[in-house]
């Protein structure tokens, strides 16, 4: 591997409910490239961000799907591989109060992996609700994971298999394949990959536009305790959805910070001093998987994902902060995600909503409806992108649960 142009190029999502087992999937496919570049993991710029970056590599010699693997060398023959693809992984927490943050990281998602635990019943509140919202952001290209068939039997997989079939049926994930593995041992990995690089493609994106990128993440890098002369400006993470970033370049970064003077969100201008990705440290990053900006931003402001919704471009590029939006509307029948559905009711004015608009939950009072299309009075501006899609959620008994999607106005 080249330390230079191996940027992941598509960015993967997990989803399913929690304990089905996501992270240990992730683990099982990125840990011996993510070990390959512990010493730039350590120097900084690419912790966390670069942490769930997988390789993929398929043998020139063996049968679909024996050839595919995760080390450069081939599992089943040993022989070299040839690399298929550089991938990162938004691992999405399955629990129900973090669906915030999974619609966040979904923003960013090319495709998914929908983790099913086949000793369960099916579905599961998570395993519906996750779903749903891959269908609101528009995710199509699904990858069914029946994970945990080392807990069952033959028969049970298979009948286990007939009630996923079931479950998806009439969603965008219909004609996903379905793979049996087990994350936890291992087992069926090659298929797995193999399915992923026939079912989630790189998608196309233009690179001569003027970039954007939508932030997930954002950290202080420095240890406690260190040297002012060594301390590294404010991280950034997130993906480039168009255009390409060099070191060196003016950033605006959108909607920016409160400005108590002025009591008002005012962009942040700042410059980028380094750049990381799963290929280590980099002079460019275009569109594609997750990257890092370092910048001259005090490390105290983007400490702990505080940046997470801000949209990044060349200064004066972006659109202007708004509070105000408007919003194409599509409710569901029902919203799910508890042990029991519950029918949506229509929106009404005066109700508070909580809006995912790209990478930001944003809470905004509704102001006005007509027929399908409602205005929202935001709490805080958001850098709006017409035609984006929005995942609507509601507040039902003591839980935000998506009710709804919209398109951007
Ligand atoms: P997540 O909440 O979906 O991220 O689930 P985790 O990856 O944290 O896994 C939850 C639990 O299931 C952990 O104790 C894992 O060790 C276990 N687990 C995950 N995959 C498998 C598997 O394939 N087989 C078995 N037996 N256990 C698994
Ligand atoms: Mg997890």
């Amino acid at each position: 591997i080249k330390k230079y142009g191996h940027q992941p190029c598509v960015n993967i999502g997990t989803a399913g409910h929690v304990d089905h087992g996501k992270t240990t999937l992730i683990q099982a496919l990125t840990g011996s490239w993510t070990s390959v570049h512990s010493q730039e993991l350590k120097r900084g710029i690419t912790i966390r961000v670069g942490y769930s970056d997988a390789a993929f590599y398929k043998c020139k010699i063996c049968e679909d799907p024996l050839g595919y693997s995760t080390t450069p060398k081939c599992k089943n023959c040993g022989k070299e591989s040839e690399l298929s693809r550089v991938v990162s992984f938004v691992d999405s927490p399955g629990h129900e109060s973090l669906m915030a943050n999974m619609l966040s990281g979904s923003a960013l998602m090319d495709g998914a992996l929908l983790l099913i635990a086949s000793n369960e019943p099916v579905p599961k509140p998570q395993t519906k609700e996750h779903l749903l919202a891959l269908q609101t952001l528009g995710i199509q290209q699904i990858v069914i994971v029946q994970n945990k068939v080392d807990l069952i039997s033959y028969d049970e997989a298979i009948s286990n298999q007939q009630d996923i079939t079931k479950f998806v049926k009439g969603t965008n994930a219909a004609k996903a394949p379905i793979i049996p593995i087990s994350a936890q041992s291992g087992l069926n990995i090659d298929a797995l990959i193999g399915a992923i690089e026939s079912t989630i493609k790189t998608p196309e994106r233009d690179e001569s536009k003027e970039p954007i990128m939508h932030v997930l993440r954002s950290f202080d890098v420095n240890k406690p305790g260190i040297k002012l002369k060594n301390i590294k400006g404010g991280v950034i993470g997130g993906s480039l959805t168009q255009g390409t970033l060099n070191v060196g370049d003016e950033i605006e970064i959108k909607p920016g910070i409160m400005d108590e003077k002025k009591k008002s969100y005012e962009p942040l201008l700042t410059e980028i001093t380094s750049l990381g990705t799963a290929a280590g440290i980099v002079d460019y990053v275009k569109p594609g998987g997750l990257v890092a900006i370092g910048t001259k931003l005090d490390p105290a402001m983007t400490r702990s994902d505080s940046f997470i919704g801000s949209v990044i471009g060349k200064p004066g590029t972006l659109p202007e902060n708004s509070t105000q939006i408007k919003l194409e509307v599509n409710l569901f029948d029902s919203a799910v995600g508890a042990t029991e559905d519950t029918k949506v009711l229509p929106i009404q004015v005066g109700e508070l909503l909580r809006l995912n608009i790209g990478t930001a939950p944003i809470l905004g009072k509704v102001s006005k409806i007509k027929s399908n299309s409602i205005e929202v009075e935001l709490r805080r501006p958001a850098c709006i992108f017409e035609g984006g899609n929005v995942a609507i959620s509601r507040r039902i008994t003591d839980r935000w649960r998506l009710i709804g999607a919209g398109i951007l106005g």
